[in-house]
């Protein structure tokens, strides 16, 4: 028996947040008794397998070549679940990314094992794994317990520390793919990239995010969440409301069905804290509240508040912290 987690590779580099899920699996491998290791699947392998290693992995399952070289689900799918195999994985992790969550679904399924999606704790109990899921919009945490041999979870970014290297090195065993690309039914025609540079909301530390308080001039106003966000080497965010007005691409949405989001600071401005947006942010470590109504339900939640028009406070935080950050 193993604890086994999936490293998802982007254009060859390695999720942060797999590598936080890889952390806090050295913790449940050892309250099992049992050995960690890890499954990378991609064209090239070698630098994310290695640095699995430094990272906890005693085993790192590799399958590399020009069928994994853009992810499609069939051919993951396979992937991981040969590395389950090979493993003899009782507890199957992938962190909650657009992809983990559907690969970890789709394993789990195939397997027909129990699977708990987008986990915010993991401990072992009994010898087995339990997953803490948040529900009703964060308002209770749900123990998760399973009936199955194998158990998946997918674990929801930065619910866990970035691991320190532990200067180990894993032992590499690379598996030939059980599939051809003739029993791959998903092509990729084209990729197109998103905008280069931005800070993606699911990894940041810092989130700087806009609301229909832009109203008055949203073009403006996401700007000047923009312009701060850059300062502060922040992700941009959006309210569903600002969204659904077109102001901002849906890609930015925070909330119930929007993005979960967890960093050290949030700053919402012109968002009154419906339970559908905190939703998605309560879990931030410090939450900044800019809005012109003192009595806005976000005050309740935020840990600093500013009652302010959005359009002077966003330019004069920007410029302070400009001086202050040189
Ligand atoms: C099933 C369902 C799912 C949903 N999912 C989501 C979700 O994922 N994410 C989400 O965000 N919402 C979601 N919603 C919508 C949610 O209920 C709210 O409607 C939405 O969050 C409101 O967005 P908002 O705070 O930007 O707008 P509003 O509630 O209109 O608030 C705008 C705020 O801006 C302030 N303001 C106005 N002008 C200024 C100014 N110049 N300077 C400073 N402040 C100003 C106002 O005082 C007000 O508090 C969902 C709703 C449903 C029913």
């Amino acid at each position: 028996m193993s604890v086994l987690v999936w490293i998802e590779l982007t254009n060859g580099k390695p999720a942060a947040t797999s590598w936080e899920v890889l952390g806090k699996s050295r913790e449940l491998a050892a309250a099992l008794g049992v050995p960690l290791a890890a499954a990378v699947i991609g064209e090239s392998t070698e630098a994310a397998a290695r640095e699995a290693g430094t990272l906890g992995a005693q085993t790192v399952y590799t399958l590399t070549g020009p069928l994994f070289a853009q992810y499609r689900l069939s051919a993951y799918a396979a992937g991981l679940k040969q590395a389950v195999d090979a493993a003899n994985a009782g507890v199957v992790l992938t962190a909650a990314t657009t992809r983990g969550r559907e690969l970890c679904a789709a394993v789990a399924c195939e397997m027909d094992a129990g699977m708990a999606p987008d986990a915010v704790d993991l401990r072992v109990e009994g010898g087995k794994l339990v997953a803490v899921r948040s529900v009703y919009s964060n308002n209770i945490l749900t123990d998760v317990t399973f009936n199955t041999p194998v158990q998946f979870a997918s674990v929801r970014p930065r619910s866990f520390p970035m691991p320190e290297a532990n200067g180990g090195s894993a032992e590499v065993v690379a598996l030939p793919p059980a599939i051809d690309e003739s029993q791959v039914p998903e092509k990729v025609l084209e990729v197109k990239s998103g905008d280069s540079g931005e800070v993606s909301l699911a990894d940041a530390g810092i989130i700087v995010s806009g609301g229909r308080g832009v109203a008055a001039d949203p073009a403006k106003g996401f700007a000047l969440v923009a312009e701060l966000a850059t300062v502060l080497g922040a992700a941009v965010g959006a309210s569903r409301a600002a969204v659904d007005a077109g102001y901002i691409p849906y890609k930015h949405q925070v909330g119930q069905t929007g993005k979960t989001v967890k960093p050290d600071l949030y700053i919402a401005a012109g968002i009154s804290g419906a339970i559908q947006h905190l939703a998605g942010m309560s879990g931030s470590k410090v939450i900044v509240a800019i809005n012109k109504d003192r009595e806005a339900p976000i005050f309740e939640r935020a840990n600093y508040g500013i009652v302010g028009d959005l359009f002077e406070v966003l330019p004069a935080l920007a410029e302070e912290f400009k001086k202050r950050l040189g």
